[in-house]
């Protein structure tokens, strides 16, 4: 029998050592343990959490999670049996670690104990769990408070904390990237970290004032940017990067948002099953009668065009109404005063009477708006001429030769401005919006003195991977936006070399080709640009057995994630998003102050072509790869499972390239930091003064066993390691004792 006895180190903090004491088969009760010669220390790789440890001992990979009952002394096999039954908390000491049934039984095992996060080196792994496993308490972001990130079990608060005291103890900015598909709980995990940050972090009065503002914008920019889906009931359709700035105490003195392409089409139309953006539902669920009256909105969702598309105005997993309190009192926390509030919600309420805007063809087949009374409501919610309005949606305006040229516009043309108008007004809000919340986050700086050496620490979440029966632009830019931040994290983790994708910027191209640009003239110039492409298929580049499964409109990508057949349908139109000039001009005029922001008078004088939807991630990508040349180390992959679905969380485990990365953590050292760094942490224990100890023998003892630790650290739990590397490693532990 094999007996471990686990020792804190004096602080308690940073690694503990295992003294194997007996290895005698038939020692007495109650006799003390006779201490064995070698090895005196075994050193390891460690997390302790109550009583929970894990490490390796010679052959044996042991986790003594929820072993034994006195947490010290414990058996071998008893270890070895609980960790039968929990799996590994990091992936790295995994047996078996290139086979990928081991590591989904792993993950299995651990799903089943409710244990939902297990690590890959630095790399989270999160499980979502679609229940409340109350993790997330006071309580358990004490717990992994200031400690080092093996000592504690895997979780979300781990990642934080550690980025966070890089980022004090190293000076350096951080980001943490966050992928996985809708519905794996991205969102819910960027949440959950800037709850951490403001529960741990320094407080202040001013300091309390940005962390509830830091809060408060989510379920703002939630309500306006999120919306039922077939993949989740809360799912972003905007892409959002968020930074935090902390001063030279810790304490986060500010911050900002970036946001990526938002899915207004959404505004206009919802897949059957899915819902527009959750403002619209929370307003007439949770409005008061006395606002509604104002904004001329009825209760019931089904009055409205925009609202009854998808034939799910009510989900049972959402409140409205509650979420609209939520919405309100966060609106105040980040300093909307009531008349912005109004402006706001008549921007929202003027988008569904838009929706209801009808016409009829008159005589000549041009297009004549019949319902008046939502011409009365948009006049008034939008601060505009109610007839200047009515004709700008039936007509379009063209300057040719310097000179104005009106035209009437069809049934068909009337309802593609109407429907772009909305699009516009709602899409631009969403930006204003933005911009709103980065304001009342920017740091000021009489409030909060000494920021000027703030680090930041940066949060990415986005939309999700998805794939539908029908996948078309919005799916498109989605999943490509994906894309390009896994070969981001590739490159910046795996450092694998990636070829620049030549597909880029096609799309652009074929939109401002004039006039006869057509969807299908797309999908043909798709074709001749990227035939050769092993990941690309059309109807016509297929052979005969695959080209039944794909339409004449349709082209098939193979994405990291899998493959997706997209319709062109729609694409050139979705990507233009063109918006014709006489409703801009009425806009420009408008008297709500936040249309009126959102629609610049520059815009019909200038020349350049007006904005439209462009599908470049890849600024993003430049934009990390500046600001984050190694901060970007820290990152926490998603799988989505209601329960544990296997073939759901082998595609995961497989897309996300989690295997590879097990390979590579394996193959190198599992955790990585650098010498210098290591260096300035460490030299302390090596200058301290022999008196320092009580005896020579207290001395040896400590460098030998530091000596253990630094080389154990060096290799990582268990990566297969270099011989030169070792040899240096050893080498400069011995100059360091020295
Ligand atoms: P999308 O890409 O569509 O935006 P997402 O990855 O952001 O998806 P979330 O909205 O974060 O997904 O999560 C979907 C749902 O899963 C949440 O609404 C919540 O019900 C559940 N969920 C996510 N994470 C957790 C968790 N840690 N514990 C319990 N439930 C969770
Ligand atoms: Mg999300």
């Amino acid at each position: 029998e094999l007996r471990v006895w686990m020792l804190h180190n004096n602080s308690g903090k940073e690694c503990c050592w295992v003294h194997v004491l007996n290895c005698c088969k038939d020692k007495q009760e109650n006799q003390p343990f006779p201490t064995i010669k070698v090895p005196a220390v075994v050193p390891l790789v460690c997390w302790s959490h109550e009583r929970s440890y894990s490490f390796r001992l010679g052959n044996f990979a042991v986790d003594l999670q929820a072993a034994g009952s006195d947490g010290i002394r414990l058996t071998m096999e008893s270890a070895l049996t609980a960790r039968d039954r929990v799996g590994v908390q990091d992936f790295v000491l995994l047996e078996n670690f290139t086979s990928e049934a081991a590591f989904i039984e792993n993950l299995r095992k651990r799903f089943k104990e409710n244990l939902i996060y297990t690590y890959i080196g630095s790399v989270l792994v999160s499980v979502n769990p679609y229940k409340d496993l109350e993790i997330y308490s006071k309580q358990h972001m004490e717990r992994y408070r200031g400690v080092s990130f093996y000592e504690v079990s895997p979780h979300l608060y781990a990642i934080a904390d550690n980025s966070y005291r890089s980022l004090r103890i190293e000076r350096k900015d951080q980001c943490i990237l966050i992928s996985g598909e809708s519905g794996a709980g991205k969102t819910e995990a960027t949440k959950k970290i800037l709850q951490y940050y403001a529960v741990t972090c320094p407080a202040s009065d001013q300091v309390e004032t940005v962390k509830d503002r830091l809060l408060q914008s989510n379920p703002v920019l939630e309500a306006f940017g999120n919306a039922k889906t077939l993949r989740n009931d809360n799912s972003s359709r905007f892409g959002k990067y968020m930074d935090v700035q902390f001063d030279y105490k810790g304490a986060p003195v500010g911050g900002h948002i970036l946001n990526y392409l938002l899915e207004k089409s959404r505004v206009v139309h919802q897949n059957h099953g899915e819902r527009n953006f959750h403002i619209f539902y929370q307003l007439l669920e949770g409005g008061e009668d006395d606002l509604l009256r104002r904004l001329g909105l009825e209760k019931n969702p089904q009055q409205y065009h925009y609202l009854v598309k998808g034939q799910c105005a009510r989900v049972s997993s959402i409140s409205d109404k509650n979420d609209w309190k939520v919405v309100r009192r966060a609106l105040s926390v980040i300093n909307f005063n009531d008349n912005e509030v109004e402006d706001l919600l008549s921007i929202v309420a003027s988008v569904l009477h838009l929706g209801n805007v009808q016409f009829a063809a008159d005589e000549q087949g041009n297009a004549q708006v019949t319902t008046e009374n939502q011409i009365k409501y948009l006049a008034r919610l939008l601060g505009v001429e109610g007839s200047v309005l009515r004709e700008a949606l039936i007509h379009k305006t063209i300057i040719a030769k310097g000179e104005e040229l009106v035209s009437p516009l069809n049934l068909e043309q009337a309802a593609y401005a109407r429907d772009a108008l909305a699009k516009a007004v709602y899409g631009r809000t969403f930006s204003w919006l933005v911009n709103k919340i980065n304001k009342s986050l920017a740091y000021k700086e009489a409030e909060c003195p000494g920021w000027r050496s703030a680090t930041v620490l940066g949060l990415l979440d986005i939309y999700g991977f998805e794939v539908f029966q029908h996948n078309s632009f919005e799916q498109f830019c989605i999943n490509y936006c994906n894309e390009k931040l896994q070969q981001l994290f590739i490159e910046l983790t795996l450092k694998s070399e990636q070829e620049e994708y030549e597909s880029e910027g096609i799309a652009d191209e074929e939109c401002l080709r004039p006039g006869d640009a057509t969807d299908m003239t797309f999908l043909e110039k798709l074709e001749e640009t990227v035939k050769n492409h092993p990941h690309f298929l059309t109807h016509k580049l297929a052979d005969q057995k695959t080209r039944k499964s794909l339409g004449r409109e349709e082209f098939r990508l193979l994405h990291y994630a899998g493959e997706v057949t997209y319709s062109v349908t729609g694409f050139l139109d979705k990507n233009n998003d063109l918006l014709f000039r006489n409703l801009k001009e009425t806009m420009c005029n408008s008297e709500n102050t936040i249309i009126n922001h959102c629609f610049e008078r520059t815009e019909l004088t200038d020349k350049k072509r007006p904005e439209t939807v462009k599908v470049r991630p890849s600024a993003f990508n430049r934009k990390f790869l500046q600001q984050y040349p190694y901060g970007l180390h820290m990152r926490c992959a998603c799988l989505s499972s209601c329960r544990f679905d296997e073939v759901l969380i082998r595609h995961q485990v497989k897309y996300l390239g989690l295997m590879e990365n097990l390979r590579v953590r394996r193959a190198g050292f599992a955790y990585r930091r650098k010498y210098e760094i290591f260096l300035q942490r460490t030299k302390i224990f090596i200058r301290f003064p022999k008196t320092l100890f009580a005896t020579e023998d207290a001395l040896e003892i400590r460098k030998q066993s530091l000596a253990i630790t630094i080389q154990s650290w060096w290799r990582g739990t268990q990566g297969r390691r270099k011989a030169s590397k070792k040899k240096w490693a050893v080498e400069t532990i011995r100059r360091f004792i020295k």
